[in-house]
């Protein structure tokens, strides 16, 4: 397998503002991968630096095997589909999603062809003719992606592409985006502030902190077993456990993260690693939500609602299986 994007030791600083610091990282050809972390963290600073519309001020990216260095952003083989879509008022569809082609100097017939693909694509053949303000959000999504497609880039950076999306439509591009990418089989760089968003669409996900990959890895490795603690706050709600508990239940004396749906209440007769006290109960529908106080610290339980709950105040064994205390390797 090809490497499309390599960054060797590269940096990006303003000033005294570290935006990309140092970074090494490598995007498989044909991979959806994901740029995860908080805002400010150095993810549409990659993305520049991929295009070409930003110079490293240390080290150097590859694009498919060649020196990007001196390359400029038209000739990487690169599209973006930009945060704020970025289309033109005033040009129609068709114009908007065939502008780059216009600029090549390819005739009107061809590039009328083309975009109309593009937009069969994109599910929205017959909105050529309208303007982008005669048209939904959504919808003027998908003629920013169309507009990136046109000329098969061989990697498509997505700078937050579905963030001014509400959530029901949000999740019916996550789809699209991802089969999408499947059928063409292009790379796509993915930039998103969502750790669901990341998890459930992206083949891998570098998790960003401050210009700095803190770990890169599967969607299962980052949310099962994070290297540290910011790495399991940032992506979902974790229990984090000092060293002095995990130590006080026979773990060694490390940080370590515990999911709380892989904590239950220990079945009678069954060895329980730790006692909890429930402080509340919190229904969430099909589950609920059980805060313990367990060694002086605050874990959190979910269970099933259908089963036996404890009530507050209740003191409950409780269990985990051996592989779900997860110790965090970068944690000292
Ligand atoms: P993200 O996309 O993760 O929110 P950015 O890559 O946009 O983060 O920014 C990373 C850091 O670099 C931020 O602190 C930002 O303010 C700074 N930064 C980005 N672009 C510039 C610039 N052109 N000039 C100065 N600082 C910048
Ligand atoms: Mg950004």
């Amino acid at each position: 397998m090809s490497i499309a994007v390599r960054f060797q030791q590269v940096s990006r600083h303003y000033g005294a503002v570290r935006a990309v610091d140092d970074l090494n990282l490598e995007i498989a050809e044909g991979e959806f991968f994901a740029l995860l972390g908080p805002s400010g963290s150095g993810k549409t600073t990659c993305l520049r630096l991929i295009a070409g519309f930003e110079q490293p001020t240390a080290g150097h990216i590859e694009i498919f095997g060649e020196r990007a260095e001196g390359v400029p952003p038209y000739l990487r083989n690169v599209n973006t589909v930009f945060q704020d879509y970025a289309l033109f008022p005033h040009l129609n569809v068709i114009d908007n999603v065939a502008f780059g082609l216009m600029v090549r100097g390819v005739d009107a017939k061809a590039r009328r062809k083309q975009a109309e693909e593009a937009l069969e694509l994109v599910k929205l053949s017959g909105f050529g003719d309208r303007k982008p303000g005669q048209l939904s959000g959504g919808q003027r999504q998908r003629v920013a992606l169309a507009r990136a497609l046109i000329n098969r880039p061989k990697v498509l950076l997505l700078d937050e592409p579905l963030g001014a999306l509400d959530l029901k439509l949000r999740e019916q591009m996550q789809d699209e985006l991802k089969s999408l990418q499947k059928s063409l089989n292009i790379t796509f760089v993915f930039v998103t502030h969502d750790q669901g968003e990341a998890l459930s669409m992206a083949d891998r996900v570098a998790v960003f902190n401050h210009g700095k990959i803190m770990q890169a890895g599967t969607p299962e490795d980052i949310y099962q077993r994070p290297h540290s603690r910011f790495v399991a706050d940032f992506v979902g709600s974790s229990n984090l456990l000092p060293p002095v508990l995990v130590k006080s239940v026979g773990g060694p004396e490390r940080w370590a993260s515990l999911r709380p749906e892989a904590l239950s209440i220990a079945p009678e007769g069954q060895p329980e690693r730790a006692r909890g006290k429930v402080a509340a109960l919190t229904y969430l529908g099909a589950s609920v939500r059980i805060a313990l106080d367990v060694g002086g610290e605050r874990l959190t339980m979910v269970l099933p609602a259908r089963g036996t709950l404890p009530a507050v105040g209740e003191d409950v064994p409780l269990h985990w299986d051996d592989d779900a205390l997860h110790v965090m390797e970068d944690e000292k």
